[in-house]
């Protein structure tokens, strides 16, 4: 017999049976999307022989479509599709993508990408905000549920994006599949595992009683005139005409600029509209969750250095102290590492700090992630203090900073997604976290600009002044981020007040 939402929402325990299910959907999603996107850049620079910089730039652009895409995606799932189907229909686009690519990486490699990107619009939003549907608006054991979902993203990103590049590379595998075949098997890896991730989410949706369901149906929450189906199958056209200009744009990254400059000003003009039709304590609510994803994209520009500026200082600037491991491995993964250990007991911490009444609000934790990420930031500029002649310098201490950065990323990240839920209406919840996945978009896009900043400055210098340029970077970023963190706790009761009861 199908739950209702009354028993899926008043659970006993510390998690609802339910997110474990989302949990593997999403791990082997990431796993998919990681896997990829670790292997682009290589795979552009060996395979396709592009220049770094070029390759930089389209990863950014890749970067930043997929984000904005999950915008879309949301708007979608509420007005027309729900949730679940959209996270169907985005998987099955994921699928299409890296079969492509699996098939001729090298032929088809923009038109894989494209599929990938409009694919994951559909799916990553969707999911979360299932995840938040499992609570009652105001059950504090929510933001619980998101650090151990945010666990599975990153064990997900772990094994995808150690993994693919691995076989893609010969590392693992090497001598079973031939040099020729190599990428192909990567790529299907991807495809692989994103068919797990829907034949689990098929026998996720028995218990997800009402949730995620599409507008218009009978048993669905906010009640609505059935969709047509004609309107449906128009969502899956139009998403397949996106396919060829995404591919067009992301292979043209002065488009990316048009794009983003004009997609932000359009949404919040969209978002403006949906808020004058709400009441004004809603209205309220959606100007804090507001005030939240703006801060979310300074967050991102500057913890998002990982992919490109702290790439580079990783190979340029870091022994291998720590158990003879490779800087960018350490690098790429050390941060996926860390959360899938940390996220459970944070979340565990931030129930015992509730039972005894002294759990930090959402603001004050956004507050405490940047003050974190501000003295990782801190931690990468003292690299420079072990550094030798040649501006080498310890990775023991670099990897320091990444937990301290993750233990940041753990107070505003899975928080982030928790409060989503919580301050959107029932109707524009898919809208609300795409917005908050835009904000990371802009986040990709402004890290790119800061990485290229600290990287034009460094022509023709030492691998010392390398060193110097970059730290003296870290310490200016880690500055803005602590001052971001106590304006946040300064600005808190005026949040709170738009928040209301939401806590
Ligand atoms: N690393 C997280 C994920 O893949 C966060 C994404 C983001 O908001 O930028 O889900």
């Amino acid at each position: 017999m199908s739950l209702t939402l009354d028993e899926i929402q008043n659970f006993k325990g510390k998690y609802p049976r339910q997110i474990w299910s989302l949990f593997f959907s999403e791990m082997w999603e990431r796993f998919c999307f990681y896997g990829m996107r670790g292997m682009l850049v290589f795979f552009m620079i060996s395979q396709l022989n592009f220049h770094e910089k070029e390759a930089n730039l389209q990863y950014g652009a890749t970067q930043a479509f997929v984000y904005a895409f999950t915008f879309v995606g949301g708007l979608f799932a509420d007005k027309l599709l729900g949730f679940r189907k959209s996270l169907f229909w985005g998987g099955l686009l994921m699928i299409v993508g890296s079969l492509i690519l699996a098939a001729d990486p090298h032929k088809f490699f923009f038109l894989g990408i494209a599929f990938t990107v409009v694919g994951t619009g559909f799916f990553k939003p969707n999911i979360s905000s299932m995840v938040g549907q499992l609570y009652k608006p105001n059950d504090s054991r929510a933001d619980a549920g998101f650090s151990l979902f945010y666990a599975g993203i990153n064990l997900g990103a772990l094994l995808g994006g150690y993994l693919c590049i691995a076989i893609g590379k010969g590392e693992i595998l090497g001598g079973t599949i031939s040099e020729a075949m190599r990428w192909n098997v990567a790529f299907g890896l991807a495809s692989v595992v994103m068919v797990i991730s829907l034949i689990n989410f098929i026998f996720t949706q028995r218990r997800l009683g009402t949730i995620g369901l599409q507008p218009g149906h009978p048993l669905a929450e906010v009640k609505a005139a059935p969709i047509p189906k004609w309107k449906e199958y128009g969502v899956y056209v139009l998403s397949l005409i996106f396919v060829p200009i995404i591919m067009k744009m992301v292979a043209k990254t002065e488009y990316t600029d048009y794009f983003m400059w004009t997609i932000g000003p359009l949404t919040l003009i969209y978002l403006f509209y949906e808020m004058s039709k709400v009441t004004a304590s809603e209205r309220k609510k959606l100007w804090a969750a507001l005030v939240f994803i703006i801060f979310s994209i300074l967050f991102w520009g500057i913890y998002e250095q990982s992919g490109g500026s702290l790439s580079i200082f990783a190979a340029k600037n870091l022994n291998k102290d720590l158990l003879g491991l490779d800087p960018n491995g350490v690098n790429n993964s050390g941060g996926a590492f860390f959360i899938i250990f940390l996220a459970p007991i944070i979340g565990l911490l931030w129930i015992w700090l509730n039972k005894r009444k002294i759990e930090p609000n959402t603001i004050v934790k956004f507050g405490l992630g940047f003050i974190f990420l501000g003295i990782g930031y801190y931690v990468l500029f003292a690299t420079r203090l072990f550094a030798d002649l040649q501006g080498i310098t310890s990775l023991n201490f670099f990897t320091l900073a990444l937990l301290i950065i993750t233990l940041g990323e753990l107070c505003l990240s899975p928080i982030g997604l928790s409060i989503m839920t919580k301050l959107s209406t029932k109707n524009l919840q898919g809208m609300m976290m795409g917005m908050w996945f835009l904000a990371s978009a802009y986040g990709q896009y402004v890290a790119g600009i800061i990485g290229a900043g600290l990287a034009t400055a460094k022509k023709g210098s030492t691998n010392y002044d390398v060193l110097i340029t970059y730290t003296d970077g870290y310490k200016q970023l880690g500055l803005y981020a602590v001052i971001a963190g106590v304006v946040l706790i300064l600005i808190s009761p005026f949040v709170k007040k738009l928040m209301q009861d939401v806590k």
